[in-house]
């Protein structure tokens, strides 16, 4: 991780920039309750230059492995989006003196604060990944989870053979061995 990340925007005073890139980010950057490891992610950017900003068109290209919400196992996940972001050189003044601004600006996600006419590039993967990710994903539809007794895999045969709780049929049962005895 270093300069080859940071990319510096003095060209783009002259002409715009096109460039790919291809990263990695670690699921620790990410959501670590949703992402199972590190994530792949390719990005394409035009960045123009405009008036005392930057426009950024975007691009990306993202894979890796989300955990299921039910059983943590990993689930596949890829996905491509578009985005537009204003890149800013610095904070307007108005923005320093008033607190509820500042919190306003920096919930708006389509500006980004440079430093020092650099833009990183890990952290604008990261932020974008975030945006993309899905709050939930399941590795199929009837995913029976984990066992809240033993702590099995219920999807894999033989991983729990905890007796069902609440099972009306084993309450059934138990009501007529109670009735016998
Ligand atoms: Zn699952
Ligand atoms: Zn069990």
């Amino acid at each position: 991780m270093g300069g080859r990340l940071k990319v510096d925007l003095s060209p783009v005073e002259t002409k715009p920039l096109a460039m790919s890139e291809e990263l990695e980010v670690s699921a620790a950057r990410l959501d670590a309750d949703v992402v199972a490891e590190t994530v792949r992610v390719r990005l394409d950017l035009v960045i123009r230059r405009r008036d005392e900003a930057f426009d950024l068109d975007g691009e990306m290209a993202v894979s890796g492995d989300l955990l299921c919400s039910r059983c943590l196992e990993p689930v596949a996940w890829h996905s491509t989006e578009a985005f537009q972001l204003t890149l800013a050189t610095e904070r307007p003044e108005a923005l320093n003196d008033r607190e509820d601004d500042v919190e306003l600006a920096e919930e708006d996600l389509d500006v980004v604060y440079l430093a020092g006419d650099k833009l990183d590039l890990e952290e604008l993967a990261a932020e974008q990944i975030l945006l993309a990710l899905p709050m939930r994903v399941t590795c199929k539809d009837d995913c029976a989870g984990i066992c809240p007794t033993c702590g099995g895999n219920r999807n894999i045969a033989g991983a729990c053979h905890c007796e069902p709780q609440g099972d009306p049929r084993w309450e059934a049962l138990r009501d007529l061995r109670s009735a016998g005895s």
